[in-house]
């Protein structure tokens, strides 16, 4: 029997004053990250018709996969927990060995099953997976890493319907690419909308890769994926640290080393080098996702300096 469910309204589109940012005259911010505290952000747009799916399937058991720093992995058991849905994910081991952290914790304490799986098994081996431990279980269905696929980009595309103007550029952090492509669709859906630019930072080393899966979409909406990583997935430079300890007490508005720390960060440079120029309307994308911030890994990196 479906039990709560979420009232999840639009989130607000605020205006971003920020000593920060080159400049912010007309820069705004979409308060995804107000969504809810656990399942914030892209991870809630992206789940949204996952789970839709899988109430109109009657599944009562929601199967995913993710690292052991997984937003994704937290907001499904937050949601499986508020729905009665049981969950299970699939972890990469060597990781989950590694030592638990608040991520495993939380989901754990939602009552999610964690499946500690061997990296090699894990990479490329997902539906397998899935059928070997779940395959006689009719209520069990599979969710991508992430939320991917067309419900988690029609999730996404419903919050340009949010909008309260048409910009000109939106700026978000970007890994899989599947929060780019929903922006696009919704950008194509919504009339008025052709002319606004998405530009996608990527927060790890795939941008090659993230383009090629926009170049599928075909769309005649205008978009730009740049290079946004400084090393990799997670990784950071003291600037970047400086940069996040001066916006959020400038703002009271936290954000993160790993995703949107990084894409507004970003937003600079694209000032700087006249992509989006002093005149132009922006938003940036609060893609939510806070628990990284809280990983031992950045509260002594913060401390140390
Ligand atoms: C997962 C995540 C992203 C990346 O979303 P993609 O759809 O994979 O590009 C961006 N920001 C936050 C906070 C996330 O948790």
């Amino acid at each position: 029997m479906p039990k709560n469910a979420f009232h999840i309204g639009q989130s607000e589109v605020q205006r971003l004053v920020s000593d920060q940012i080159v400049f912010s005259e007309n820069l705004f911010i979409k308060r995804d990250d107000l969504i809810h505290p656990v399942v914030s952000g892209n991870k809630w747009r992206k789940l949204k018709y996952h789970i839709d799916t899988a109430q109109k399937l009657g599944k009562t058991h929601l199967v995913s996969f993710g690292g052991a720093f997984s937003n994704h992995m937290a907001a499904l058991a937050c949601s499986g927990a508020v729905l009665g849905l049981k969950t299970s994910c699939f972890i990469r081991g060597d990781e989950f060995e590694s030592k638990s952290n608040h991520f495993l914790f939380l989901a754990q304490l939602y009552g999610m099953q964690l499946i500690p799986v061997e990296r090699e098994l894990y990479k490329s081996h997902k539906s397998e997976l899935f059928h070997t431990h779940f395959g006689s279980d009719e209520q069990a269905l599979m969710i991508e890493e992430g939320g991917a696929g067309d419900e988690g980009e029609r999730g996404v595309s419903e919050l340009i319907f949010e909008l309260p103007f048409v910009p000109d550029h939106i700026v978000h952090a970007s890994a899989t690419a599947t929060t780019a492509a929903g922006l696009i669709k919704g950008l194509m859906n919504r009339k008025g909308f052709e002319k606004t630019r998405v530009h996608s930072m990527a927060v790890l080393k795939n941008g090659a890769e993230q383009t090629s899966k926009l170049q599928l979409l075909e769309s005649e909406i205008d978009w730009l994926v740049h290079e946004a990583d400084m090393g990799g997935y997670a990784k950071y430079n003291p600037q970047l640290l400086r940069f996040i300890e001066a916006f959020t007490a400038n703002t009271g508005i936290l954000i993160d080393p790993v995703y949107t720390g990084k894409a507004l960060y970003g937003i600079n440079e694209l000032m700087r080098d006249g992509t989006i120029n002093s005149t132009e309307t922006v938003v940036f994308l609060h893609t939510g996702g806070m628990l990284g911030l809280f990983s031992d890994y950045y509260v002594n990196a913060f401390g140390k300096k």
